[in-house]
C-alpha cells in the first residue's frame, strides 16, 4: 500500500511513517529530506532550494514531483511508500495521481495529522533530529535519552529552519496552499483524520487500526 501522511509542519508526519516502515516494511520518501539532500550540493540549484526552504516557502512544483517520481519509479518500492510532505498544494496532488497511474499504484490512504498552532510551534522549535539514525526528538516532549537514542549525542543537529520566523511562513504557506489538498482527497474517500495531539504511541495506536482496517 501506499501511503500520504498529511498535516501542518510539526504534526508529527515523521516520526509516524517511521513507526509505519518498521512495522508494515514499508519506505518513507520525505520531501522535505528529498530537497535538503539537494541544497547540499554547491550548485545553483541547491542554494536556489535552501533559500525557499529557509524562508518558509514552497519549492517549484516542477523541482520536487521530478524528485518524487525518481523515488516511485523504483521497483524495489512499488506500492510500498509513505509519502511525507508531498503533496503540499493541489497541482501536486493532481501531479502524484498521474504518477501513481503511470506506473501502475494506487494510494491507500491519506492520514492527516490534526494539531493546534501553540502545540506546533513548540513542537517544531524543540525539535532535534539525529543525522545519524535519522530519528527526531523534542527537547519539550520526547527528550533523546539513552534508551531512545544509540548515536553519539554529536549527531544531534536542528534545522535551518526550525526558527520562530520560519515556522510563521511555513504554517501560513500550509493554510494558504497545502490545506487545501485535504478537500481533493476526501472527494476521493481516502481521507482519514487523526487527533495529532495525543501522545506518539496513541497516535500510533489510532493509525495502525487504520491500517489493519483497510489490509481485511
Ligand atoms: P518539511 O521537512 O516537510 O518540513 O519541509 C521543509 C521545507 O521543504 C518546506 O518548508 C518547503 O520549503 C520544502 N518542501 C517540502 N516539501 C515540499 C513540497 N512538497 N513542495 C514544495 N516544497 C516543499
Amino acid at each position: 500500500m501506499n501511503i500520504v501522511m498529511f498535516g501542518p509542519p510539526g504534526a508529527g508526519k515523521g516520526t509516524q511513517s517511521e513507526n509505519l516502515v518498521k512495522d508494515f516494511n514499508l519506505f518513507k520518501v520525505s520531501a522535505g529530506d528529498l530537497l535538503r539532500e539537494e541544497a547540499k550540493n554547491n550548485s545553483s540549484l541547491g542554494t536556489k532550494i535552501k533559500n525557499i526552504i529557509d524562508r518558509g516557502l514552497l519549492v517549484s512544483d516542477d523541482i520536487i514531483d521530478d524528485l518524487i517520481e525518481k523515488t516511485l519509479c523504483n521497483k524495489n518500492y512499488f506500492n510500498k511508500l509513505i509519502f511525507d510532505g508531498y503533496p503540499r498544494n493541489l497541482n501536486q496532488a493532481k501531479h502524484l495521481d498521474l504518477l501513481i497511474k503511470k506506473y501502475n499504484q494506487r494510494i491507500s490512504c491519506v492520514l492527516s495529522l490534526k494539531i493546534e498552532k501553540d502545540i506546533i510551534i513548540k513542537r517544531i522549535l524543540g525539535r532535534i533530529i539525529c543525522s545519524k539514525c535519522k530519528l527526531t526528538f523534542n527537547e519539550y516532549f520526547y527528550p533523546p535519552t539513552k534508551e531512545n537514542h544509540k548515536c553519539n549525542l554529536k549527531f544531534l543537529t536542528k534545522r535551518s529552519d526550525d526558527n520562530k520566523q520560519t515556522v510563521e511562513n511555513r504554517l501560513e504557506t500550509y493554510t494558504k496552499k497545502t490545506s487545501q489538498v485535504l478537500n481533493y482527497y476526501q472527494n476521493q474517500k481516502l481521507l482519514y483524520e487523526i487527533d495529532g495531539m495525543s501522545d506518539i504511541s496513541n497516535i500510533y495506536k489510532e493509525i495502525r487500526q487504520i491500517i489493519h482496517s483497510l489490509e481485511t
